[in-house]
């Protein structure tokens, strides 16, 4: 059968991840240092996974409210009001999703009617431009540069924005290039929103992993913008915990609603199991995401240190797990480059056009690996580089 006239438009439209299709070619290769998948290397903190088990074992198996467990709902809107100084109502302004991927979806998918336009800052995240393709929105990207640490400046938001504009998302600490973005900067996006009607889809996953200035603000907590704002975040980064699936989304009841229909259909509820570890990470997690942050910020330094030496010129991130060194001067594509290197070396870093057009020139590189592999990742590297640049 020819199944391509049997695919859905939207979807066939949509490449494969870029981060995907390069490690499986990693996949069987023996050796090979990873600083490719963006996945803390520590375990899940024991008494998070311990709460998982009890749960288990008192016989917790069944479905949960459409929203969440109102107890989690209820520590997440805590410490959302601590951590963001944004006060959500555990009953009404909090979903509990799959991840942050399922609150991306849904997201987009509650707020897009076919030909909207949504703008959103590159390099970034894989899943940000095919999940609006898919909402049958119009992804437009907008281009950050080294020289500006890769944040995102107003006025090159607002030339993009058109009548057609419809949301900003935004990702800060920004995959895959660790950026931040200052008060300043972010005040006057937030003006631009107000003045545009834009809503904004704000993905702050990576909230807690900030080493220069622990600092975080979200655009949610800014003046007149609670009303036009989703807030997502979740456990898979900060607390170690990829594997549970575990997300949220706030955001204005009727957006909350509008979000609930399509998570009510599609999935139902996230799984109880994994809600009862999250309730264990906000009463009694801090001090391990404190301790995983330590960790980081020391293998950032590190790495940063390292890679500049050597001469891949690489601004300091501010926050999340990467980093982003520049290799254009050796004269190859980002995916050549990065090819060569896991030949040679057997070091795998993703190609940083593997996140957008203008991550071209560019390698990601996660430092969520343990030091040990990280030194002997830096020395391989160092020799690669030695060897391209002997005439
Ligand atoms: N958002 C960003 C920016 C990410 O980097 C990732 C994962 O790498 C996700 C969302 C997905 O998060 P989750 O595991 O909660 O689905």
């Amino acid at each position: 059968m020819d199944y391509s006239s049997k695919i859905a438009r939207q979807v066939a439209a949509v490449p494969r991840s870029g981060i995907r299709d390069f490690f499986e070619l990693v996949q069987g290769r023996d050796d090979v240092i990873s600083l490719g998948v963006g996945e803390p290397d520590f375990q899940t903190p024991w008494n998070i996974r311990e709460a998982a088990i009890y749960s288990l074992e008192k016989g917790h198996t069944s479905y949960t409210s459409n929203l969440g467990l109102l107890q989690l709902r209820k520590l997440i809107s805590g410490y959302v009001s601590d951590f963001f100084a944004v006060d959500y109502k555990a009953e009404s302004e909090v979903l509990v999703t799959v991840g942050v991927s399922e609150a991306i979806d849904i997201a987009l998918r509650a707020l897009l009617n076919p030909g909207d336009e949504v703008i959103y800052h590159e390099p970034c995240y894989v899943s940000y431009c095919p999940s609006i393709t898919m909402a049958y929105g119009e992804a437009v990207a907008v281009p950050t540069f080294k020289k500006d640490g890769f944040s995102l400046k107003a006025d090159a938001l607002e030339k993009v924005i058109t009548p057609k504009s419809r949301v900003l998302m935004l990702n800060f600490p920004t995959n895959p290039t660790g950026a931040t973005i200052s008060n300043d900067d972010l005040k006057e996006i937030a003006e631009l929103c107000v003045k545009h009607d834009l809503m904004v889809i704000t993905d702050e996953i990576y909230s807690e992993l900030r080493y220069d200035d622990p600092e975080h603000t979200s655009i949610a907590s800014l003046p007149g913008m609670k009303e036009r704002t989703i807030l997502l975040h979740g456990f898979s980064k900060a607390f170690a915990m990829t594997g549970f699936r575990l997300g949220y989304a706030c955001a204005p009841q009727p957006i909350i609603e509008a979000m609930m229909k399509i998570h009510q259909y599609s999935m139902l509820c996230a799984p109880i199991t994994s809600q009862a570890a999250a309730i264990e990470a906000l009463q009694n997690g801090a001090e391990s995401v404190e301790k995983m942050k330590a960790s980081y910020h020391q293998r950032r330094d590190f790495m940063v240190k390292r890679l500049n030496a050597m001469g891949l010129d690489c601004h300091s991130p501010g926050g999340a797990f990467y980093v982003f060194p520049e290799i254009s001067k050796f004269g190859l594509k980002s995916k050549e480059f990065a090819m060569r290197l896991l030949e040679a070396t057997n070091v795998a870093a993703v190609p940083g056009d593997a996140f957008g057009a203008c991550g071209e020139g560019f390698l990601r590189c996660c430092y969520a690996t343990s030091m040990e592999d990280i030194v002997i990742a830096m020395d391989r590297i160092e020799q690669f580089v030695r060897i391209l640049e002997t005439p």
